[in-house]
C-alpha cells in the first residue's frame, strides 16, 4: 500500500479491454482502492490505451461509505477525462454514465458533470486524483511514460 495525505492507495486488479482499432495496441482497464484513516474511503478504475498517450485516460471513482454494512446507496461516482499537460495530468468532470464501468449495486449514483461540479465530495476527489497518478504504479507509469 502506498501513503498519500492520510490516503492509503490500494491497487488491485487488472484486465485487457481489447485492442485499438488503429494500431492494435492494448486497450487496458486497472482498478484499486482507497483508505482514509484505515477505512474504506473510495474505489476507482482507470483506462488507456498503450501509446495513446494522446488520448489520455478515463477514471471512474466512487466516494462514500465503503466496508462492512454499507451498499451502492451510499455511494456515488465520478467521471473524469484526463490529459497530460505539458508536465502534469489535468482532469476534467464528465458524465459518469458515460464511463464502462456503471455499477448502481457496488459504485453507487452515476453523478452527471453539472452534479459532480457541485457535489460536496469533489474536492475529495480531486485530492484521490492528484494522489492516485503518483501512487498508483500502472497508472504512474502511463502518464509519465515510464514504461510502454
Ligand atoms: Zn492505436
Amino acid at each position: 500500500m502506498q501513503q498519500a495525505e492520510g490516503l492509503t492507495f490500494e491497487p488491485d486488479g487488472s484486465s485487457e479491454q481489447g485492442n485499438c482499432p488503429d494500431c492494435g495496441n492494448t486497450t487496458m482497464t486497472v482498478w484499486g482502492y482507497v483508505h482514509r484513516a484505515g477505512a474504506a474511503h473510495a474505489a476507482y478504475y482507470a483506462r488507456w490505451t498503450k501509446g495513446h498517450l494522446e488520448r489520455g485516460m478515463q477514471l471512474l471513482v466512487s466516494v462514500g461509505s465503503w466496508g462492512e454494512g454499507t451498499t451502492g446507496k451510499m455511494r456515488c461516482c465520478f467521471g473524469v477525462e484526463c490529459r497530460m499537460m505539458s508536465d502534469s495530468p489535468g482532469f476534467m468532470l464528465v458524465d459518469a454514465d458515460s464511463m464502462p464501468w456503471l455499477n448502481y449495486d457496488m459504485l453507487g449514483k452515476p453523478l452527471s458533470r453539472t452534479q459532480a461540479l457541485d457535489h460536496p465530495s469533489k474536492v475529495d476527489v480531486f485530492a484521490i486524483l492528484d494522489a492516485l497518478v503518483e501512487k498508483d504504479e500502472r497508472i504512474n507509469c502511463f502518464l509519465f511514460s515510464r514504461t510502454d
